[in-house]
């Protein structure tokens, strides 16, 4: 049997509340009774310690009417003694029998069997003592005239029913209060439970929602108590797993998109390929020249598969993190140069104007030379395609705080800025037709951004179109680079 939370609660309130006043009523009524005897005892102590009365009492115990004159005297102190005959009353008893001779009561048949004070009186001790019972309190006091003859016992008893039903009383009070608090308790459970349990039914819900799909449904957190938290958390993880799937997704869209872009780019080279290649086979006759154009091309087109085999094979070893990077120092000046030495002739052949000038001699990394250098050469190249005849390049250098910056910048064609965040895609090309003339395969600068940021650089790319671009690597410093990444 599963008992809601909610039953639970009332149930332990009102639980509580029962045991609470369980414990005030046993407490209760044994204060009472406690006083009570406590206050009989005091009372008879202080009247019997009275000597006026005493002395009236054996000057009594004298006389031939002994029994009328004692009654007077206790009659007097009766209200002192708290006779109320109800359940207090004295009693003058024969001091050697223990007979029953006069009292407060006036059913002289009530008057209490020769109890333990009784008999201890009636060897001539005072007694006092409670004798343990709960049923009544007593005292027995032995009273001998002055010339020893005349001897009685005055003895008080209560019955105790005063304490018994006020202990009553009490407990009627408390049994009134437990149903009152009863309801009470229930009624504040019942609203209590609702306030907590609220929100985690929102959880609940919630959650229900999640196992469906459906993260969109945020908890409102009311509270900064433990539940507050619980909301929070879960809203926390609600969103948390929301943009883990986003990014899930995402990830699972680029991969669609890379094994199409993957198939497109392989297949047009491979077109061009078959195309000529059926060509040459199908017409002996074509002449010698036009036959070494369709094979130029034929080269050209598996030497730009072979490309893009050799970058995605690179791409895939950074995606699994297994491509092996050196770790040696080394002059990322003397890089720099070398790579600009080998592109000058082109970038001349195009009619580009180039200079290279660094703000400072430039300071020493420690990585993959060949590698940063690959990074270079495709930076510069793209600088040197994307230009027009007669445009400028030029390449800078210089320090910043613990990283090293070399710059490449072109009066090209510029990147258009909706474009600027794409270019380090793979395959993403500004202009398709225009770079697969080129001989792009859009993956340069994807692997070129891998390199560098296993490097713990970045690459970033500022570009105003028709204007020129410019592209700056940094790198950290040999020596102040942390962790050692590389
Ligand atoms: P690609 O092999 O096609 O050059 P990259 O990854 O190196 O591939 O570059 C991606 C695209 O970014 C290029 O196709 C081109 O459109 C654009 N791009 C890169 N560098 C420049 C530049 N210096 N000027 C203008 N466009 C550039």
């Amino acid at each position: 049997m599963s008992v809601s939370l909610r039953a639970k609660l009332v149930f332990i309130m009102v639980l509580l509340i029962i045991l609470l006043m369980t414990v005030v009523l046993v407490f209760l009524t044994r204060g009472v009774s406690d006083f009570y005897t406590d206050e009989f005892y005091r009372r008879m102590e202080a009247v019997f310690s009275d000597r006026d009365m005493t002395d009236a009492l054996r000057e009594a115990a004298g006389e031939p009417d002994a029994v009328d004159r004692m009654r007077e005297i206790l009659d007097v102190y009766a209200g002192l003694l708290g006779i109320d005959i109800g359940t207090r009353n004295y009693y003058i008893l024969d001091g050697g029998t223990g007979a029953f001779l006069a009292g407060s009561d006036p059913e002289a048949a009530r008057a209490p069997a020769a109890t333990r004070n009784v008999l201890r009186a009636l060897t001539g001790e005072t007694a006092f003592g409670s004798g343990g019972s709960r049923e009544y309190m007593d005292v027995a006091v032995p009273i001998i005239a002055a010339d020893g003859r005349a001897r009685f016992v005055v003895y008080i008893y209560d019955n105790r029913q005063t304490a018994r039903n006020q202990s009553a009383e009490i407990f009627r009070l408390i049994i009134e209060a437990v149903a009152v608090g009863f309801v009470i308790s229930a009624a504040i459970s019942l609203i209590l439970s609702k306030a907590l349990l609220q929100p985690i039914q929102g959880i609940t819900k919630a959650a229900e929602a999640m196992a469906g799909g459906d993260f969109s449904r945020e908890i409102s957190v009311e509270s900064n108590d433990e539940i507050g938290t619980l909301a929070r958390t879960f809203n926390m993880m609600a969103s948390q797993i929301e943009s883990t799937l986003e990014e899930l997704k995402k990830a699972e869209r680029l991969r669609r998109e890379f094994v199409a872009n993957v198939s497109h780019e392989l297949r047009t080279p491979l077109t061009g390929i078959r195309t000529y290649a059926e060509t040459l086979a199908e017409n002996a006759d074509i002449p010698e020249e036009t036959a070494g154009e369709f094979l130029r091309v034929i080269l050209n087109e598996s030497d730009r598969m072979a490309n893009i085999v050799r970058d995605l094979l690179e791409l895939s070893r950074f995606d699994a993190g297994s491509a092996e990077l050196k770790s040696e120092e080394f002059s990322i000046e003397r890089s720099i140069r070398d790579v600009y030495t080998a592109i000058a002739l082109d970038a001349r052949k195009r009619g580009h104007e180039m200079n290279i000038g660094m703000e400072r001699e430039l300071p020493t990394v420690r990585g993959d030379r060949a590698r940063i250098e690959q990074v270079f050469m495709n930076v510069l190249t793209n600088a040197v395609k994307y230009t027009p005849a007669g445009g400028r390049v030029d390449i800078t250098g210089g320090v910043s705080g613990d990283s090293v910056w070399v710059r490449v910048s072109d009066t090209g064609i510029g990147i258009p800025p909706e474009d600027m965040l794409r270019v380090f895609d793979r395959f993403y090309r500004v202009d398709k037709a225009r770079t697969r003339e080129s001989g792009g395969t859009g993956l340069g600068l994807s692997i070129a951004r891998e390199i560098i940021a296993r490097h713990g650089g970045k690459i970033d790319i500022d570009s105003s179109p028709g204007v020129g671009t410019s592209v700056t690597i940094s790198l950290p410093i040999s020596g102040k680079t942390r962790g050692g990444a590389v």
